[in-house]
């Protein structure tokens, strides 16, 4: 398929939401940031030469001024929790947990209350109280408990479960650009797009909830910086669509 052919079902289906005088909300949630690098130059570089705000999962255990001092002046970027230091407590036949049912329920709210608090100091005025957890896994039994130690939402991938909005509101990702089963580099363009469009397809009949693009700057190959370059393109271009960044979701979460 030629780059035009791939990207022709999404550009139609914006088009549609365009004609309704409808316009679709996107947000890119990039995780695993701790300090500057190359590959996040690239990122914000990207991200300010289309204006679409970027929202920094940040690892705070392993983070540090260096990355705070470096988005000192990027008005457009995000920083939120990305759990407390990224490490998986699940044993070897389990999915990879860091905020799982493993360890005492004290120690894990613990590092997730020094976390938060963390990263408020660091990041001051680009922190948002959103907590990500590392693998988007977290044990139903902390969630509760998430309101009390300053996290004001949740984020994690797919549908919103209720077991999670029960609690406090939830602004997850749903179009994860890496293929971490198979290839470990970007999923094809024309599968990403078509996940796109069926997003788009469930909003436009019922729903306005944000559709997350989720990337992970440091391991992105040419094929992802690529993607996320046409997706920024295209939604540009697009009245059918528009970028929007925590804060505003924080302040108006239902609309
Ligand atoms: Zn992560």
């Amino acid at each position: 398929m030629t780059d035009d052919a791939i990207w022709q079902p999404l550009r139609v289906e914006l088009a549609r939401w365009a004609d309704a005088n409808r316009c679709a909300r996107f947000w890119l949630r990039d995780d695993d940031a701790v300090r500057p690098t190359d590959a996040l130059e690239r990122l914000l570089a990207l991200g300010n030469a289309h204006g679409v705000p970027l929202t920094l999962a940040v690892i705070p255990a392993h983070t540090g001024a260096a990355l705070a001092v470096r988005l000192d002046d990027e008005d457009g970027v995000t920083v939120v929790v990305h759990g407390w230091s990224h490490e998986n407590h699940a044993p070897e036949n389990e999915k990879k947990q860091e905020l799982g049912p493993h360890r005492p329920r004290e120690v894990v709210l613990g590092q997730l209350r020094e976390g938060r608090e963390l990263i408020e100091d660091i990041f001051l005025r680009r922190y948002v109280p959103i907590l990500v957890p590392p693998w988007n896994r977290i044990d139903p039994l902390l969630v509760q408990a998430l309101p009390g130690l300053g996290f004001e939402a949740l984020s994690v991938f797919g549908p919103v479960k209720a077991k999670h909005a029960a609690f406090l509101p939830v602004i997850n990702t749903h179009v994860d650009l890496m293929d971490w089963h198979d290839t470990r580099g970007c999923r094809d363009h024309g599968e990403l797009a078509a996940a796109i469009v069926k997003e788009l397809q469930q909003r436009f009949a019922g729903g306005d909830e944000p559709i997350g693009i989720l990337s992970h700057h440091l391991v992105h190959d040419q094929s992802a910086w690529a993607f996320l370059h046409d997706l920024f393109k295209m939604i540009a271009e697009t009245p059918g669509a528009r970028w929007v960044s925590p804060p505003e979701l924080m302040v108006s979460p239902q609309d």
